[in-house]
Formats: C-alpha cells, sequence, structure tokens
C-alpha cells in the first residue's frame, strides 16, 4: 500500500477554462506530455509557437489553445491531461498527418517520480549531434558541409560553442565528440525520397535518426539533436526548436550561411525566449527579435553573446556574483564592460540590477564593447549602455535603452532615472537615481 502511495500522482490544475467550449458535448479527455515548438519567421519579424500532445499511447497532435491560456506556465516534457474536441481533418505546418485538438482545459500531472528541474547546474555539458540532411529531390545547399558545421559549431572562434561557453560563464558547452572517435558529431544523411514543397520537420527528424541509427550511430548518446535541412525546402521559417529540452530536444535550421542561427535556435533548446526592443518602455514589443546584443535577437551575420537577461534566467552569474550589484537607492556605479568577463585581471562591476516597485520585473545595466576576444556587440550597441527589462523564465527579454553619454532612461512611473554620467573604453560611468 504504501508503495502505491508513493508512486501516487497529484493532480494540479494550472488552468482550467470554461466557457465557449463547454458546451460541445464531443470532448474527451488524454494524458501525455507535452511539446513546444517555436518557428522562427526572422525577415518577417515574428514567431509562432506550437504546442502538441504525445499521448501515452504514442498519439500526437497539435493544441488548438484558446487565447486566454497562461501558456507562459508551460513546460515541454510537462505531463498532462487534456480535455478537448478531436477535429476529424488533418492539420498542416509542422506534421501533415497531424490531427488537432481544439482544448478546452490543461491541466499539469504532477509525478514526484518526474519532477522538471527548475533550472540547471552549473558545468554542463550538452551532448549535441548534427545531421546535414539531403532529399533524393533537395540536397543540403553546397556551401554547407561537415568541416563548415564543425568550424561555426565548435572550433571556430566564434563558433557557437565559444560563445556558449563565454558567455555562460564556463559553465555550460556543446559537446563536440560525445562518442569519442576523434571526430565532430556530425553526419551527412540522405533520405532516398522526394519531399517536393511539403514541411514536416518531425517526419524528417524521424527518419534522419533511423538512417542515422542504421549507420551505426548511437542516437541516445545525445540531448540535443541539430538538423541541418536544405533551404530550398518548402517551409517559410528560418529555423525552429523545441523551447527547452528534458531527454532529448531538436533543432532545425534552413539558413545556415550564418552560424548565427545555430545558437539563436540551440538557444531555445535552453529554454530562452526571443529578445525584443521596447523602445518606448510600455510593456509592448516594437520587434521580438529586435535586440541584436544577445543570439535571441536577429539581424546578425556571427552570433555575439547571450545577454544579460537570459544569463539571469540560467543562474550563470551566481558563480560570479563579485561582478553584479543590485542597485535600490540612489548611486554612482563605475560600469565595466560586460565582454571583458569575470575571470581577467581585477574584475569590475559588470551588471547592474534595479528592482521595480511591484512588479517582478527588473532593469539590467550593463556596458558593451565591439569586439573582444573573441564576441562584442553589434557597432551600434559598442561602447553605449544597455538597458534590459525582464521578468523571470521563459518570457521575452526588452531591450528599453541604448544611452550614450548625457543620455537619460527616465521611468517616471517608478520613479527611476538611469543616466550615463560618462564613459571611457572599458567602463562607464552611470547614476542612478530612485525616488523623488
Ligand atoms: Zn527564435
Amino acid at each position: 500500500m504504501k508503495k502505491v502511495l508513493s508512486a501516487r500522482i497529484r493532480q494540479v490544475s494550472i488552468v482550467f477554462l470554461c466557457g465557449l467550449f463547454s458546451s460541445l458535448s464531443f470532448s474527451e479527455v488524454m494524458t501525455g506530455t507535452l511539446d513546444i515548438v517555436i518557428e522562427d519567421y526572422f525577415l518577417e519579424e515574428r514567431s509562432k509557437t506550437e504546442y502538441y500532445l504525445t499521448t501515452t499511447e504514442a498519439r500526437r497532435f497539435r493544441l488548438a489553445l484558446p487565447k486566454t491560456l497562461a501558456t507562459q506556465e508551460f513546460i515541454r516534457g510537462m505531463a498532462v491531461t487534456i480535455e478537448g474536441t478531436v477535429r476529424g481533418h488533418p492539420s498542416g505546418k509542422v506534421s501533415s498527418s497531424l490531427q488537432v485538438i481544439d482544448v478546452i482545459s490543461v491541466h499539469r500531472v504532477f509525478s514526484e517520480s518526474r519532477q522538471i528541474k527548475k533550472h540547471n547546474s552549473a558545468n554542463e555539458n550538452r551532448k549535441l549531434v548534427t545531421f546535414l540532411v539531403s532529399f533524393r529531390d533537395k540536397a543540403i545547399d553546397l556551401f554547407t558541409n561537415v568541416d563548415k558545421a564543425d568550424v561555426d559549431l565548435f572550433t571556430g572562434v566564434k563558433s557557437v560553442n565559444n560563445l556558449v561557453w563565454k558567455s555562460s560563464f564556463e559553465q555550460l558547452k556543446f559537446e563536440r565528440d560525445v562518442d569519442n572517435d576523434g571526430m565532430a558529431d556530425i553526419f551527412e544523411i540522405y533520405l532516398d525520397y522526394d519531399i517536393g514543397d511539403t514541411c514536416d520537420a518531425y517526419q524528417w527528424a524521424r527518419d534522419t535518426e533511423q538512417a542515422a541509427a542504421n549507420l551505426g550511430v548511437d542516437i541516445s548518446l545525445y540531448q540535443h539533436r541539430l538538423f541541418l535541412v536544405p533551404e530550398s525546402i518548402g517551409c517559410g521559417w528560418g529555423g525552429i526548436a523545441n523551447v527547452g529540452c528534458q531527454n532529448y530536444c531538436r533543432a532545425w535550421v534552413r539558413w545556415h550561411k550564418s552560424p548565427f542561427i545555430y545558437a539563436h535556435e540551440l538557444g531555445h533548446n535552453l529554454d530562452f525566449q526571443h529578445a525584443g526592443v521596447d523602445f518606448n518602455n510600455d510593456g509592448v514589443i516594437e520587434n521580438e527579435y529586435g535586440d541584436q546584443s544577445g543570439i535571441m535577437g536577429a539581424g546578425q551575420w556571427y552570433p555575439h553573446e547571450i545577454n544579460a537577461p537570459h544569463r539571469i534566467q540560467k543562474h550563470w552569474y551566481d558563480t560570479v556574483p563579485n561582478i553584479v550589484k543590485e542597485v535600490s537607492s540612489t548611486s554612482v556605479e563605475t560600469l565595466t564592460a560586460m565582454q571583458k568577463g569575470p575571470f581577467l585581471d581585477d574584475p569590475n562591476v559588470q551588471l547592474l540590477t534595479i528592482p521595480i516597485p511591484n512588479n517582478n520585473e527588473k532593469y539590467y545595466v550593463t556596458y558593451h564593447l565591439p569586439y573582444y576576444s573573441p564576441f562584442g556587440v553589434e557597432r551600434k550597441y559598442a561602447h553605449y549602455v544597455l538597458v534590459h527589462r525582464y521578468s523571470t523564465g521563459k518570457t521575452k527579454t526588452r531591450l528599453v535603452a541604448v544611452l550614450g553619454p548625457g543620455e537619460i532612461l527616465s521611468d517616471l512611473s517608478n520613479q527611476i532615472y538611469i543616466e550615463v554620467l560618462s564613459n571611457d573604453f572599458l567602463s562607464a560611468d552611470v547614476q542612478v537615481t530612485i525616488g523623488q
């Protein structure tokens, strides 16, 4: 009896909706795990997030969620029961064979044996496998080959791995050679069928993984699976990715001229949302990719770093607390450029955090260099103080101000004023005024 109790399942209702759909009489209840995929339409400056349910019977559905649902509470891999009605026809986008559930309610199922980690611990070696996928009618682009992917992901000075390693203060990296054969785990896969203008990322992923297994690749070794697919495929996105990564996760990249998109999609795997701009500081993001000071904004040829609020999200500053200072009363602070990093001589404060009263957001204030061994920010932010605003978890970060000497961010409603008094190459003096 005790065993049964210890393995019991508690149901915690995180969302309950009744309303429009409650009058439908054909609803059913299904149990399974939640999957989250974000689609990046960089050129159109928009993204789309799709939610899926994989049932305990291994059936997969796309979820049509009511707009009022608090999806920021959703975690990929979360066990849920869903009440809804299954539409009788297949849907489009990610998989043409998927049926859609019009969701009425979602309940989180809490199994004590399967708690999802709140955040990742320090010193993580993420195991990454990369596939260059060609089809019978569409080959991977000519300039994309194993050697170039190796440079872009691992060995280049501006590689994704170097940038993640540096931005995480040497706590997270992607392992290059998990199978320990002396070579990067990057494989060319040929799928012997025509895809025409279809866009079925999950089907291609499953076929690629099966083909790789047939070639002797042990797919179970890898937590992150990155698929480089031909640019000419029939998908509008530049890249898509699972948001979050439990046992394993996938990311797909269609544009691989620039390694930036590898970093961006793997960033989604690491739980990051987009880095937008909100220059009038009204809480409404003008462009969700507009912040080019980190990988979760767009418009960069080489990836730069990971912005300060995203490092906060991952708790990376916890190991270097001497470079962070919380400011809650009026003061003048000297801010050393973030690109200097915590491990060089005599690091000074590189991040100011300013709590916003009656709000779970803070301001994050950083100073930036255009280049620095070997990462920097876009030139338009070089030698400027950046002010971000962010709450917690998987919410978007907002760049609210780019300040040069003499410039000020005035948040009148919260009586917070951030002014750059002066700057030199490596640092800036910032006056923070709180209250009247
Ligand atoms: Zn994205």
